[in-house]
């Protein structure tokens, strides 16, 4: 299990850690997953948590290298393995992308002990960024309405998903991306639940929404094609650890016990 309190360098050397290059490509470790045993850490490593009483790291190499890619492993892990995963990529993509102040544009430094740069010259602190989405699954009766992004692998089709935008509410974002994408009207929105996604930095909120027609117009920017499909003929899936595959999956449990 892993476990959200942050190690201290300086007490915690050693334990697992967890090496990717800068592309997110994940190192294999010795127990079958991307973990690695190690009695003190190399420099350089960024302190995550704890995983099962040990402390935690992630390390970021360098040189490119030919390992698989974390949506690989998120595919072939459990649950607290994709929460730790996906935290390492996230905190990686922060440090990275944080190293100077977004006010007044000097260096930042980390603080010890929690995740923040902070600005020596203005004061200013910045944190993880985390970015809400919704994504949804439109029903009508029985049938789904799935869609295909333009970025998908042929014949592949999901939920529909976006960005909430500042000052929305998220069900509101539901009836406004539902609309944008296939000019359909919503009537019942209801929360499902949510999934931290590390590419780059998502929080998924998921939600059912219940269509008041069956009649659609695609957008052709944000998706390439939709369509409504019954659970009898559905078209490839995503992959069974994503939030819209547990989507469609809560609904065809759904149909099937009535
Ligand atoms: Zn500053």
């Amino acid at each position: 299990m892993f476990r959200r309190d942050l190690p201290g360098a300086e007490r915690h050397s050693g334990g697992v850690y967890i090496r990717m290059d800068r592309r997110g490509r994940v190192a294999p470790g010795r127990d079958g997953s991307f973990l690695e045993s190690v009695a003190t850490w190399p420099d350089g490593v960024q302190p995550l948590g704890f995983w099962h009483d040990l402390p935690v790291a992630v390390l970021v190499e360098a040189e490119e290298q030919d390992w698989p890619s974390a949506r690989q492993w998120l595919g072939e892990l459990g649950e607290s393995h994709f929460m730790l995963l996906s935290t390492a990529l996230q905190v990686v993509t922060w440090q990275r992308d944080h190293r100077f102040c977004g006010r007044c544009a000097s260096p930042t430094r980390r603080i010890a002990g929690e995740f923040a740069m902070h600005c020596d010259r203005c004061g200013q602190r910045s944190y993880p960024r985390i970015s809400p989405c919704i994504i949804t699954l439109v029903a009508h009766g029985e049938d789904l309405l799935l869609a295909r992004s333009p970025r998908f692998p042929p014949g592949r089709y999901s939920t529909l998903a976006g960005f909430i935008e500042p000052g929305e509410a998220a069900e509101d974002a539901v009836r406004r991306e539902v609309y944008e994408e296939v000019g359909l009207s919503v009537g019942r929105v209801a929360y499902f639940r949510s999934q931290s996604w590390p590419f780059p930095h998502s929080l998924m909120l998921g939600f059912f929404a219940e269509a008041a027609s069956r009649r659609i117009r695609i957008d052709g920017v944000e998706i390439a094609d939709a369509a409504w499909f019954t659970p009898r003929r559905l078209p490839q899936l995503p992959p069974a650890y994503s939030i819209s595959r547990a989507l469609i999956e809560a609904h065809l449990q759904g149909v099937r016990t009535g």
